[in-house]
């Protein structure tokens, strides 16, 4: 294990188990249809390249990144898009995949705003659900696990950057960051 790990929540086999069985109930959910698979830079780099292999239909890729406004350290709810995804997704059934649902805040932003540009569909797909931390009604429809509200590392996960390579999911030792 990582020496900056607390302890590890989910291991590479399990994740590897969790993302095969999301890939089926995608591919089952969206038979005959094309899906624009939309990752949230950067954390979700990792999931989604796992994903999008187990999706057994066509689909598109795009990526958008988001940030909160403001300097505090929590998600204030205002989004600010650093980059827009270029794909036209107008009648398009899209999903949009995430690292983690925590706030909601980011992903409700999101999901209106892709609303508004008339996609058939909008739905979210998470590796990760805290929902300890949830201050808005949304909900993922694709969740690989959920997780105590701790700080998590891993899988594409970073704290200040870095731990994102890291192949498993754990909680980072408060004495990283405190
Ligand atoms: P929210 O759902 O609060 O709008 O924000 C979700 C984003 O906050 C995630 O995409 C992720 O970037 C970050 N985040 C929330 N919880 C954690 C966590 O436990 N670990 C890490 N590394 N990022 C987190
Ligand atoms: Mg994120
Ligand atoms: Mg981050």
């Amino acid at each position: 294990m990582h020496k900056d790990l607390e302890r590890i929540l989910f291991t590479e086999e399990q994740i590897r188990e969790r993302v095969v069985a999301l890939g089926k109930q995608i591919t089952a959910d969206y038979d005959g249809k094309e899906i624009v698979a939309v990752g949230i830079l950067k954390g979700a780099i990792v999931f989604f390249a796992d994903l999008v292999r187990e999706i057994k239909l066509p689909v598109k890729f795009d990526f958008m990144a988001a940030s909160s406004y403001g300097a505090s350290t929590k998600t204030s709810g205002t989004v600010r898009i650093l980059k827009d995804i270029d794909t036209d997704i107008e009648n398009k059934h899209v999903i949009i995949v995430e690292d983690i649902i925590d706030s909601g805040l980011t992903l409700k932003y999101l999901k209106e705003n892709f609303e508004h540009r008339k996609a058939a569909s909008v739905k979210l797909c998470a590796m990760l659900n805290k929902p300890e931390g949830r201050r808005t009604d949304i909900k993922g429809d694709y969740i690989g696990f959920d997780v105590p509200d701790e700080f998590i590392v891993g899988y594409g996960l970073d704290y200040a950057s870095t731990y994102r390579n890291i192949p498993y999911i754990g909680i980072l030792k408060k004495s990283v960051y405190a």
